[in-house]
């Protein structure tokens, strides 16, 4: 038998794995804990398949222009690959690897009946126009149309992508198929069989997640001062939540500046200025306050739902607050979950805070296979259930081995990922 590392694979650079290279350090920290299920570790330090394409397309110029493209789907012992699809110019493979195996956790976490998977662009999309956006969706769907599909990979939007794009995939993939397909992506527009609900339900996720938190550390959302990094689908919407459950919203920051107001900021009238302006600068009801205090508010819930890297060694050690509910993927960088770790201050890992969004694609791609749709209220009562389950089984886990919620919540993923494996056996 070979020793030799296994995890490092030929087509990345050994000395500089990027984002995958993270995600295996996260992986090897809850190796001691996964007993004899640790003879898999190996399956999820590699994906199961990666599929690298050439999305080529006529500009408006006349112009013939090359986009790379990836899918990756890093696991489907528990079921289909899942995972969005992001258009930037500068997405990496490391990072459409490490996304995809993040997934993977996260609906591990949540209990939701799916794999991980990821997809990427290398473009801009706002460099094209809604002409070059369509044709470089299409031909992106057919080029990895091959690995996707209902039973098989289902994307949904992320960075830069959205409803529309969903709408253009779904088609290309329908034509594809000589039939229509609506479950072969999730974030579809309601007439297309999309869900109610899934817009809120990542903000929704966050609230619900952030209240469990409250209650089982005895500190009441009444009352309770909260501040949110970034005011977009996912913070703004949390504000409102945490606000209409009588905590005060004291401060918010997004792109265009940082707000302060200790009797707390209407959320819901920032939702609408941010609506007309495109961010908080500008909003009467509040002070404007210098953007590096923001982290040094004193508050007992901080929501981070902005952009990852946000909480690093250089800020963790000036947060002030009780709890902080990772609404962003990858907020805080490995140094600054250790500061926190010592400060007492407690973590709801991105895993679990902000799973509501893939609950609900879950819950849509389950409405489109019976062509049956649920009331929003449904939704959102059963959305809440799906994520108190995965706030407790991860509390239970992280009081039992006293280990960190982040800890805690891969041991949970990936003893579910890895029990997967062992039962369903090596093929052949
Ligand atoms: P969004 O585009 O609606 O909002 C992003 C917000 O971040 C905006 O308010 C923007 O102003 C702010 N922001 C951008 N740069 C900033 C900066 N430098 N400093 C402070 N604020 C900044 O995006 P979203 O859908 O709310 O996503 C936010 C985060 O949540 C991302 O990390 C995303 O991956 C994650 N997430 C989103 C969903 C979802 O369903 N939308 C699901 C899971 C995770």
């Amino acid at each position: 038998m070979s020793s030799q590392p296994q995890s490092v694979p030929s087509y990345l650079h050994a000395d500089d794995l990027g984002p995958w290279g993270n995600y295996l350090r996260q992986v090897d920290r809850v190796a001691p804990y996964l007993g004899s299920l640790s003879r898999w570790l190996e399956t999820l330090k590699r994906p199961k398949r990666i599929l690298i394409v050439d999305v080529p397309i006529e500009l408006d110029n006349g112009t013939v222009a090359h986009f790379e493209g990836y899918r990756v789907q890093h696991n489907v012992s528990r079921g289909p690959g899942k995972g969005g699809v992001r258009y930037h110019q500068d997405v990496t493979l490391s990072e459409v690897m490490a996304l995809s195996a993040w997934m993977s956790v996260k609906n591990a976490a949540v209990n939701v009946p799916y794999g991980g998977a990821k997809g990427g662009i290398r473009v801009d999309p706002r460099a094209l126009s809604r002409g070059e956006l369509e044709r470089v969706t299409r031909r992106y769907t057919s080029e990895i149309g091959i690995i996707i599909g209902p039973n098989t990979d289902i994307p949904a939007p992320d960075v830069n992508t959205n409803e529309q794009i969903m709408a253009w995939m779904m088609d290309t993939y329908s034509m594809n198929q000589g039939q229509t397909a609506t479950g072969v992506v999730t974030g579809k527009p309601i007439t297309l069989g999309g869900s109610l609900g899934r817009r809120e339900a990542t903000g929704r996720g966050v609230f619900v997640v952030g209240c469990e938190a409250a209650r089982r550390t005895g500190l009441s959302i009444e009352g309770a001062r909260v501040a949110v990094q970034g005011f977009g689908n996912v913070g703004g919407i949390a504000a409102r939540l945490f606000q209409e459950a009588g905590a005060k919203v004291v401060a918010v920051q997004d792109h265009t500046g940082s707000l302060y107001k200790s009797g707390g900021i209407n959320a819901g009238a920032l939702l609408e200025h941010v609506a007309k302006t495109g961010g908080v600068a500008g909003f009467a009801g509040a002070e404007v306050m210098a953007n590096d205090e923001f982290w040094s508010v004193e508050t007992d819930i901080l929501v981070p739902a902005a952009l990852e890297n946000q909480i690093t060694e250089k800020n963790a050690g000036k947060i002030r607050t009780k709890i902080i509910v990772e609404g962003a993927n990858g907020p805080t960088t490995t140094a600054a979950d250790d500061i926190l770790h010592d400060k007492g201050i407690l973590v709801i890992p991105d895993v679990v805070a902000n799973a509501g969004g893939v609950t609900v694609s879950y819950f849509e791609w389950v409405q489109d296979f019976s062509s049956f749709f649920w009331t929003e209220n449904e939704i959102n009562e059963r959305l809440e259930r799906v994520m108190r389950e995965a706030f407790t089984a991860v509390w239970q886990v992280s009081s039992e081995q006293k280990v960190s919620m982040r800890t805690a919540a891969f041991i949970v993923a990936c003893k579910r990922i890895l029990m997967a494996r062992e039962m369903r056996g090596l093929y052949p």
